[in-house]
């Protein structure tokens, strides 16, 4: 842990504006509100100084003066994380990538995007895009987060289930690491076995061993159709059986399976303007689902053939399939409520994940113990289910006087003999750190350590954070 007295932090911010010019180092008011917490708002605090460097030798220099001094540096996405993990400390320094934003090159015969990492996700994806092809990265935050800060989380989202994370989707990475050196590796081979795979210690590691300046991403072939559905289920085996169902028919072209309890749905349906529920009736789960195929000329006959079948053999109790790009529009903007749980609600957020058999039962366990031990609690319960992952979030309000800690402890211990995940997608940050041993043996955490102390020797990327 490092100790830095304030004439040393002086000197250090000194140092920094030299090197990297006195608009590129803010102190004071003049750092914004926007760098002070994510999206959790958790104890907003305004760090020492906040960087902003135009480049990787900005970054590398920057960091070198910053391991020199001992001084702790916590690198800054878009802000939208759920973990606390870029929210800086009293005597920290933020270090800020929106400038060293951009696309370099987009290349269509590796079908690779290869992108700075201050790049928001949105432009990322529209560049591929533009380009007939598609990033298959995708969420909620996608306008603002950035794709350094998709990478230090391993972020999952909404295709997952059809591509896989974050990880999944990076063939090269850039990083400059505590000292300043800078690790590059923007190969864009599918393959590569010269030893150990480097880039996968930086992503997930949520900027605790390396700032992430450049990546490259592979990038997949457009989808030409897509086809959207809200479906309602008898519970959640039926979930399941229409899951696998419409995996067997499809295959990779299911290209989303998200599951909405009754209370989230009826409150994405409330709190959105452009949405209304198709159904006359309440049903015990929903399920949005998109189709999502490389046929242009496929009207949804296939997809609407194979609901139908669904309906026929009682796996599925109604469907609405949306019929315009608006209509799916508004039946997405029912899961992404999830946007408002800042400004409407006191949000205490679970990601947690566990084997796709045991979420049902877990989620009826698991409301019943919440509501014996908080009668009154309003807990919303949804999740990107194809890949393993509920999330849950307790409204505060419906809980007063009970600490987020105490509601997160007792989650936790529900799923560990399940041996669950406590973060499937938004990583530990500062907010789940606690937690980790629930998730991860005595063993893997001195793996961890050993790796943490071994890149970053003083210990000053992202302290407090993740271990
Ligand atoms: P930040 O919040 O700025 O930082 C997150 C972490 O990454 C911090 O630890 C920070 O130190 C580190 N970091 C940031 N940039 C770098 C870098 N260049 N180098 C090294 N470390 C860095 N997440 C999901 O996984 N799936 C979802 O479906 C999803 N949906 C969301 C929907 C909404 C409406 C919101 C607000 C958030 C959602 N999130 C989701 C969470 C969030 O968007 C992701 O975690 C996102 O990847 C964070 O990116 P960011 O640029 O905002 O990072």
């Amino acid at each position: 842990m490092t100790d830095v007295s304030s004439s040393q932090l002086a000197t250090t911010i000194d140092a920094l504006r030299r090197a990297l010019g006195d608009d590129a180092v803010r102190t004071g008011d003049t750092i914004g509100e926007h760098s002070t917490t994510d999206w959790t708002r958790h104890e907003p605090t305004r760090p020492a100084a906040l960087l902003l460097p135009r480049s990787t030798e900005e970054v590398a220099r920057a960091l070198s003066i910053c391991y020199d001094a001992h001084q702790p540096v916590v690198p800054q996405g878009g802000m939208t994380g759920l973990a606390g993990g870029a929210i800086p400390r009293a005597g920290d320094i933020a270090l800020a990538l929106d400038r060293l934003a951009g696309i370099e090159e987009l290349d269509t015969a590796a079908a690779t995007l290869t992108v700075r990492a201050g790049t928001t996700l949105q432009a990322a994806q529209d560049a591929a895009a533009a380009a007939g092809f598609e990033l298959a990265l995708d969420l909620g935050a996608r306008g603002s987060c950035q794709i350094g800060g998709n990478l230090a989380t391993n972020a999952g989202g909404n295709r997952v289930i059809q591509s896989g994370t974050a990880r999944d989707q990076v063939l090269g990475l850039e990083v400059v690491l505590a000292n300043g050196a800078v690790l590059s590796s923007l190969g864009k081979m599918v393959k590569n076995n010269t030893g150990y795979d480097l880039k996968h210690w930086f992503i997930g590691s949520e900027g605790t061993l390396g700032v992430i300046t450049r990546a490259v991403l592979r990038l997949h072939p457009q989808r030409a159709s897509r086809h959207t559905a809200l479906v309602a289920l008898d519970g959640y085996d039926a979930a399941v059986a229409l899951l696998r169902r419409l995996s067997q028919r499809f295959g990779n072209d299911i290209g989303a399976f998200e599951i909405m309890w009754p209370d989230f749905y009826d409150l994405g349906v409330s709190w959105t303007a452009s949405a209304r529920s198709p159904f006359a009736d309440v049903h015990p789960l929903y399920a949005l689902i998109e189709h999502a195929g490389f046929d242009a000329d496929d009207g949804g006959e296939r997809f609407g053939t194979a609901l139908a079948d669904a309906l026929e053999h009682g796996v599925i109790r109604d469907a609405a399939i949306a019929q315009s790009v608006a209509d799916a529009r508004a039946l997405w903007a029912i899961r992404e409520c999830t946007a408002e749980f800042p400004a409407r609600l006191d949000p205490i957020n679970f990601d947690v994940s566990l084997p796709i058999g045991e979420i049902g039962s877990f989620v009826d366990r698991c409301r019943a113990a919440l509501d014996r031990r908080w009668l009154g609690n309003r807990t919303y319960f949804f999740g990107h289910i194809g890949d393993s992952n509920l999330h849950l979030t307790v409204d505060g309000r419906s809980v007063p006087g009970v600490a987020h800690d105490d509601v997160y402890a007792f989650v936790y211990e529900m799923l560990a003999p399940l041996h669950g995940s406590v973060s499937a997608e938004h990583g530990i940050g500062l907010l789940k750190r606690a937690y980790l041993p629930f998730s991860r043996s005595p063993e893997e955490l001195a793996a961890m350590v050993a790796i943490k102390r071994a890149l970053d020797p003083h210990g000053i990327l992202n302290p407090g954070k993740v271990l």
